[in-house]
């Protein structure tokens, strides 16, 4: 019996992705070894390998000019590499912070140069993206990074800033989550233990003009175009990552595509959200409205006992994974690409009855 997975990453897995990799796991292709045992070198891995950076390419419409790199690190190395490759004596990194995530990436750049914050919701403790901010004055601007979606706050962009400069985005937990244009982005990187795949595999989709402004006095496995010249294979590869990758994305396929997709997403979170705000304030939604992610569904109980009460029953209906960030409390449901709809309708009506239950 699968439980309700509403980890936060790694996280939930489609089913028939995990039957086929079971299938597959002893002799794959006929190869008579799996996956894992296969050279990085061998034809039948980099018929894999190609087959995941096509894949990604076709779901999420990026272009020609913009490379597709599989690298390893998680997204927290991307915190560093890319002030490391992009950010020069005499530039400013742009940050518009909205959680933990958009902090640590700040922080790794203010290790290499010149940074800003152009706009934070820190003072609101998260609750929104912020819209009080000005693109006017950001010459000399290396780029402008901002987090997509923010994991630990339950927080998402829905209008991208239409900004002069380079636009960067973490995109760890909401990549193919909903439909986006990738042109308006010169860097994307997501880590994949959330909509992805398995852990162990960091996505980073760059324009190649903006890649060949890098940095040459980077080292040599540090470097974007180490990795682009490489087609990703400069060294070992995590090849069963990227093998679960191509999985997961010839599953998204099947469901339709990312359009599709983000549809059964917005019912998806619709019928855990509609169990917040139709509970009298028994549920508070920590996100405000406008702002509300529809990958990660924060909220809170009064207090302590009758949320530790609440995680406890919820467990023993097996719905996992949904205490909130130990940095925050509370409680998290992450609704990611993978969690079933019944999954979410279960837990709206558990919520439901748990506050009749309790108040
Ligand atoms: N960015 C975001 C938005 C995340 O949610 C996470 C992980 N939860 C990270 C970065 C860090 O990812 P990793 O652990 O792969 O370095």
């Amino acid at each position: 019996m699968r439980a309700y997975n509403f980890n936060a990453g790694p996280a939930a897995i489609p089913l028939p992705v995990l039957e086929r990799a079971q299938k597959e796991l002893v002799n794959f292709n006929n190869t008579g070894m799996s996956v894992m045992e296969l050279s990085h070198r061998s034809k039948d891995y980099e018929e894999v390998h190609n087959r995941a950076n096509s894949l990604l390419r076709e779901l999420l419409g990026i272009p020609d000019n913009y490379e597709v790199l599989f690298l390893q690190g998680g997204a927290s190395l991307q915190f560093t590499m890319i002030p490391m490759n992009f950010l020069k004596s005499g530039q400013t990194g742009h940050f518009i912070t909205t959680g933990s995530w958009s902090e640590k990436a700040l922080k790794e750049a203010k290790t290499f140069g010149e940074t800003r914050i152009l706009a934070s919701s820190k003072e609101d403790n998260y609750t929104h993206i912020p819209t009080n901010y000005s693109l006017n004055d950001v010459e000399n601007g290396a780029y402008l990074h901002i987090t997509s979606n923010n994991t630990i706050f339950g927080t998402q962009w829905k209008e991208y800033p239409q900004s002069p400069i380079p636009l960067i985005a973490d995109m760890s937990s909401d990549i193919l989550c909903t439909e986006i244009d990738v042109e308006k982005f010169d860097l994307i990187y997501a880590g994949a233990q959330k909509n992805l795949g398995p852990s162990g595999v960091t996505v980073v989709i760059v324009k190649k003009e903006f890649l060949e402004t890098a940095k040459e006095d980077v080292p040599t496995i540090l470097k974007y175009s180490t990795h682009s010249k490489n087609n990703s294979l400069y060294n070992t590869p995590p090849t069963f990552a990227i093998y679960m990758l191509s999985l997961v994305l010839e599953w998204v396929k099947e469901q339709g595509g990312v359009k599709q997709i983000q549809k059964i997403n917005e019912e998806k979170a619709g019928y855990i959200y509609s169990a917040i705000d139709e509970s009298n304030g028994f549920y508070k939604g920590h996100a405000e409205k406008n702002s509300r992610s529809l990958m990660n569904i924060t909220f809170t109980l009064q207090n302590e006992e009758l949320t530790k009460k609440f995680l406890q029953e919820a467990k023993e209906r097996q719905f996992i994974g949904l205490a909130g960030h130990r940095s925050v409390g509370g409680c998290r449901a992450s609704t990611y690409n993978a969690v079933p709809k019944e999954a979410c309708e279960a837990l709206a009506k558990f919520m439901t009855e748990f506050k009749n239950q309790n108040s």
